[in-house]
């Protein structure tokens, strides 16, 4: 299996306008039946009230010597908007775990269990902020799998996951 990505742009997705160093982008991460996409988009293209797209964030397209900002609290929507998604295919539930594992190097999640049902892993997991728990399915992965998918994720949300 793998994902459809699609690099992020040097121009905007719906009218073409160039994204130069230093302009206003809108970064969207959706699932289409193609796989997850990561568009980018000028503001006056902003889509709205999408129920495909699970993360969404403003930014400023970095100049080549600049950082980018810290993506700690687009991790935590896009993991909240998945775990808020009614039915899982075994694509999301990858891309869960990863979001999870990113959000307990930072610390903001915590792993407390882990029990097998069925033939199926469940970790559950506390929230720092609120002490909140959520379970999460370990999806059945080879490690080289996992590492590929984890450079996409990375490379789509401009961040070390
Ligand atoms: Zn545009």
């Amino acid at each position: 299996m793998a994902w459809t990505v699609n690099k992020q742009g040097k121009a905007c997705a719906v009218c073409g306008k160039e994204l130069a160093g230093g302009s206003e982008v809108v970064s969207s991460l959706e699932y289409s039946e193609t796989g997850l996409i990561r568009l980018d988009r000028c503001p006056g293209c902003h889509p709205s009230g999408s129920e495909k797209v699970f993360s969404f964030w403003r930014r400023t397209v970095p100049k080549p010597e600049e950082k980018p900002p810290d993506a700690t609290p687009r991790l935590k929507q896009f993991f909240d908007n998945l775990l808020a998604t009614e039915r899982l295919d075994p694509m999301k539930e990858k891309t869960l775990f990863l979001l999870a594992l990113a959000l307990m190097r930072k610390r903001i999640l915590k792993q407390i269990a882990s029990n097998h049902a069925d033939g199926v892993e469940h970790w559950t997991l506390r929230r720092a902020g609120d002490g909140t728990e959520v379970q999460i399915v370990v999806p059945n992965v080879s490690p080289n799998e996992l590492e590929a998918l984890r450079a996409q994720l990375a490379a789509m949300l401009d961040f070390e996951v």
